[in-house]
């Protein structure tokens, strides 16, 4: 288990935010029980863990990996919880910092240039006033000083008329169109595209294919939990 104290420089409350119990370190934001209790994957260290297998056929990645199982009713929904909904951002960069560890330990994401969040629909970012795959970045970004690209890739609605087009086309609806608004910001780098949790991972396909069309772009990704389908 990395030490987990000296992440970030942020004033934590001194109760747990897992727990609320005031057996807390005052450089954490955890209390040792609910740090013992994260259901880590350590699959950074793995190649063809879990999270990588779901995009074999469909996204030629470099690597992936996620940090947490997502599990409900269990600590890491209450953090979650916590950051999404309630607007925590502390809970976020803790969390991001932790990813950025793992990803720091493992010689599999040793070559990334840059990190990019994986855009909201920008009225969904607005309702919520922040997308929680960019504080994720942020707190990757302070543990292994890789800068952050905000704002270049864009993620859009398809119109009616294009959703009318086709019955199988219909799922891509969902997850919108992904569009990149500056090529040569990423052109020839290694992204490390991220997000809070994968499931089907259409979402994350969709706009790393986008990211892949630029040229001498590599794509590895990382997301907070992987949740079994
Ligand atoms: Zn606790």
């Amino acid at each position: 288990m990395a030490i987990l104290s000296p992440l970030l420089h942020l004033f934590y409350p001194h109760i747990c935010t897992g727990c609320g119990s005031d057996l807390v370190n005052e450089n954490n934001l955890l209390c040792l029980q609910c740090i013992s209790d994260l259901p880590h994957t350590n699959f950074a260290m793995h190649a063809n863990n879990p999270v990588e297998k779901s995009f074999w056929g469909r996204l030629a990645i470099t690597a992936a990996m996620s940090e947490f199982y997502f599990t409900k009713g269990t600590l890491i929904q209450t953090l979650i919880h916590e950051f999404k909904y309630k607007g925590n951002k502390d809970v976020g960069l803790y969390l991001g910092a932790i990813m950025g560890n793992s990803l720091l330990s493992s010689n599999r994401f040793t070559k990334i240039d840059a990190l990019i969040p994986l855009p909201l629909f920008a009225d969904k970012e607005f309702k919520r006033g922040f997308n929680q795959a960019t504080i994720l970045c942020n707190g990757i970004s302070e543990v292994m000083n890789i800068p952050v690209i905000n704002n270049n890739v864009i993620r859009t609605r398809f119109t009616e008329t294009q959703t009318k087009k086709h019955r199988t086309e219909r799922w891509k609806n969902v997850e919108g169109s992904f569009e990149i608004k500056n090529p040569k910001e990423i052109t020839g780098k290694h992204i490390l595209l991220v997000d809070d949790v994968v499931t089907t991972g259409a979402t994350l396909e969709a706009c790393g294919a986008e990211m892949l069309k630029v040229e001498g772009s590599q794509l590895s990704i990382a997301t907070l939990a992987f949740a079994a389908r």
